[in-house]
């Protein structure tokens, strides 16, 4: 699935091969680090799980009949609508406290403005997945647009991170703005082979509450569901404010974080720091 030296006009092979190395060596510092967090009792990342079309072409119970397959109190942490410069790296903060990686669906057009946050997320180990350039809906645009709010979304992620303007994502990952799908946006996606995310369960971030209430409200919702696709937003500042907290009862309730990647060998190229 990799781009890399494989089809692009815009970049020079040797450019390419650069942006290789410096993924591959960056690749391998996030592995050691995820593997070597260095306080003992953290939460931590139990396991990785390969994700692949052809086999989850779509998943999240709030939006599809299938979901991944997770044991019971085992959860994925997913967060929407990044970069976002203020709020981002308190996430980042968080979870490297905790020792515990995520998927992060960034939204292109913040991507193109703060590429040194896309290439952090990164260098942290966690996955990035693709959420269209603007976030408008996929539902109300006309059809004829949206094949270029999907595919201007993943280049600008694919610019920011590699260098490389292509419309081929290396972590084939997609979430729907709104979660508003249509057959042929769907269609479309699984034709290229990318996973559609929904979630299992969400906090409800986009609703005004204090963080008491939200950590109480996930916290309710994850001891009814066992297990799940969680969604929250890295851009509400409210999140930021609450993850420290929720990681913690994670850790506490001996639930387990398991992180989504692509299935494809080398289909994920980290990012350089
Ligand atoms: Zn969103």
């Amino acid at each position: 699935m990799t781009n890399i030296g494989g089809g692009n006009k815009r970049a020079p092979k040797s450019m390419n091969m650069l942006w290789v190395t410096l993924a591959a060596a960056v690749a391998w510092t996030a592995a050691a680090q995820a593997a070597d967090c260095p306080r003992k009792g953290t939460l931590g990342t139990s396991r990785i799980l390969s994700v692949d079309a052809a086999s989850t072409p779509r998943v999240g119970l709030k939006n599809f009949p299938q979901t991944l397959p997770l044991a019971d109190h085992e959860v994925v942490l997913t967060f929407d609508d990044g970069p976002w410069p203020p709020t981002t790296p308190r996430v980042l903060a968080a979870l490297a406290h905790e020792c515990a990686r995520a998927t992060f669906f960034l939204i292109g057009k913040p991507a193109s403005e703060h590429p040194e946050l896309v290439r952090r997320i990164a260098a942290r180990g966690h996955t990035i997945g693709h959420h269209t350039w603007l976030h408008r809906s996929l539902m109300r645009i006309k059809p004829s647009e949206t094949t270029e709010e999907i595919d201007h979304g993943i280049s600008a992620v694919e610019m920011a991170l590699h260098g490389v303007a292509t419309t081929t994502p290396s972590t084939p990952f997609f979430r729907f703005p709104g979660f508003e799908t249509t057959p042929a946006t769907l269609d479309f996606l699984q034709s290229r082979g990318i996973v559609v995310f929904g979630a299992d369960l969400w906090a409800s971030d986009w609703n005004p509450m204090t963080a008491a209430q939200e950590l109480k409200l996930i916290t309710d919702r994850l001891k009814a569901a066992g297990r799940g696709i969680i969604l929250f937003h890295d851009p509400k500042a409210r999140t930021a404010t609450v993850l420290p907290a929720f990681l913690r009862y994670l850790r506490d309730n001996h639930y387990r974080v398991v992180h989504v990647e692509p299935k494809e060998p080398g289909a994920q190229i980290k990012a350089a720091p």
